[in-house]
């Protein structure tokens, strides 16, 4: 176990995850002393007497692991806003001339790899171009996006921290909790207009019963006139994460199509079938494809997948299998993500008991391959995404994430989700409805944040319960 040990609560957070991104096998715990002269001091397996700040704990760790971090001394979720931060700083600067001052400014101040860097530029440059004309010069858009959750899935997949529910055991609970919902988007309609873009995820909203689907679309379009935002092109982008496979079905797509949706996720994380029974996801292989063909053939243009590197038992070769087939279908949009084991995950729970009891993990639940191993996943996934005439458009980290890595949106040209960098950038207000969803207001205005005593701010964020029952307890009836 490692001990972190800081003088104060500014510098904790950080301190954690960046102890925690050199050492992820160990056992971080973090607390904060007041009397401690120096701000941060580490005990147990690794001690370090004095550290004087981030820099400089980055540097201490970077020689005594001779180890540096691809993405240096960042522990935060949006590098890419950084790069983008810099771009508005730096108007003068031209796409192709840029990347070399940016990459060094990056290495310099943050130790960023040039590899990272250069991916970052290449992302800020790209929302640029997809963002509304005023984003070269304004840090928030105006005008809002809506996101609806649906915390429901076929099944519950082992490295799931969402707080989904498996929909048989919830039944029962669908219809009143569909009730709580549309009341949630009748009172947050307020004060607002038609979205810029609408996003319902989850869980799995195709987990619902055809009926259900139906009475959530037709409910979303009455109270947010979506169909009239479509129409009249103030929507630019309409998504269902129809997401597992084996929920998907021909009279469910028809009411997606009905209802003017644009794009639309089936995501496979992985097409080698015992890795999709090791993660507990209770599709099959054939059920992508058929759910593929049948989304292709009602005309979806915009499908888009989802794949994770590092899942339990993967070689790089079962990646490379899967890349093969992925590029067979054809996806318009392709979403790489680094295995994340968040703590209440079934994976999480496992590997900390496993810990605990210094026994190995179950064999279901291991780990994939090491991060060296991931690292190649990653390229080869990079590749597979260019020979489709993809590119990246957003990227994300998350703790957690293995080998310290990060998540990248590919597209072709013109099927990006704007949704993605809107919410990614932070760059628009996001009012969010369901259980688990949360809602960050932002404005180019400072506003006094009533969750800190008024302190002016320019973004207010707010969380919904995540329990399903609490949730239809607080906004139904
Ligand atoms: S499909 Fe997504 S939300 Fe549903 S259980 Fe799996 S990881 Fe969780």
């Amino acid at each position: 176990m490692i001990r972190v040990i800081c003088s104060s609560n500014q510098i904790i957070y950080y301190a954690y995850h960046l102890v925690k991104a050199f050492y992820p096998d160990r056992e971080v715990t973090s607390e904060v002393n007041p009397c401690q002269k120096t701000p941060v001091r580490l005990e147990g397996e690794v001690v370090l007497d004095r550290v004087d700040g981030e820099r400089s704990l980055y540097e201490t760790l970077r020689n005594l692991t001779g180890q540096d971090l691809p993405w240096g001394m960042l522990t935060g979720v949006r590098p890419t806003k950084l790069a983008s931060g810099w771009l508005r700083e730096h108007p003068e600067v031209q796409q192709q001339s840029g990347m070399e001052e940016f990459s060094e400014w990056f290495g310099r101040e943050r130790f960023v790899s040039r590899e990272k860097a250069e991916l970052a530029y290449r992302i800020a440059w790209k929302e640029r171009e997809l963002s509304p004309a005023d984003f070269r010069s304004r840090k928030y858009l105006p005008g809002w996006s809506l996101y609806i959750g649906i915390p429901f899935c076929p099944s519950i997949c082992s490295y799931c921290s969402f707080s989904s529910g498996a929909i048989g055991k919830y039944r029962d609970r669908v219809d009143p909790y569909l009730d709580a919902l549309f009341n949630e988007m009748r009172q947050k309609k307020e004060g607002f207009g038609i979205p810029s873009t609408v996003y319902i995820g989850g869980g799995t909203p195709t987990s619902l019963e055809t009926q259900q689907l139906k009475r959530l679309l037709d409910e979303a379009d009455s109270v947010f006139g979506i169909a009239e935002g479509l129409a009249c092109g103030v929507i630019r982008e309409y998504t269902v994460e129809a997401g597992r496979p084996d929920s998907i079905t021909r009279d469910k797509l028809e009411i997606l199509r009905q209802h003017g949706v644009t794009r639309i996720s089936i995501n496979p994380q992985s097409m080698q079938p015992k890795t999709l029974q090791a993660i507990g996801r209770s599709h099959s292989v054939e059920q992508v494809r058929e759910a593929f063909r049948m989304a292709r053939e009602m005309g979806f243009d915009n499908i888009n997948m989802d794949l994770i590197m590092g899942l339990p038992g993967e070689t790089n070769e079962d990646v490379r299998d899967t890349l093969r087939q992925i590029r067979e279908m054809g996806p318009d949009s392709l979403t790489v993500h680094s295995l994340a084991i968040k703590r209440s995950s079934a994976m999480g729970i496992a590997k900390k008991l496993s810990r605990r009891e210094e026994s190995g993990q179950p064999a279901d639940l291991q780990e994939g391959d090491g991060p060296s191993d991931i690292s190649r996943m990653i390229r080869d996934a990079y590749d597979c995404a260019g020979e489709m005439g993809m590119e990246p458009y957003y990227l994300y980290r998350q703790k957690s994430i293995a080998g310290n890595f990060e998540n990248i949106g590919y597209a072709r040209p013109g099927k990006e989700g704007l949704y993605n960098i809107l919410i990614i950038e932070e760059l628009q207000s996001i009012i969010g409805c369901g259980a688990g969803s949360s809602t960050k207001i932002v404005s180019e205005e400072e506003i006094p944040n009533p969750a800190r005593n008024g302190q002016m701010t320019h973004m207010i964020r707010s969380e919904n319960v995540k329990n399903i029952e609490e949730y239809i307890l607080r906004f139904g009836g």
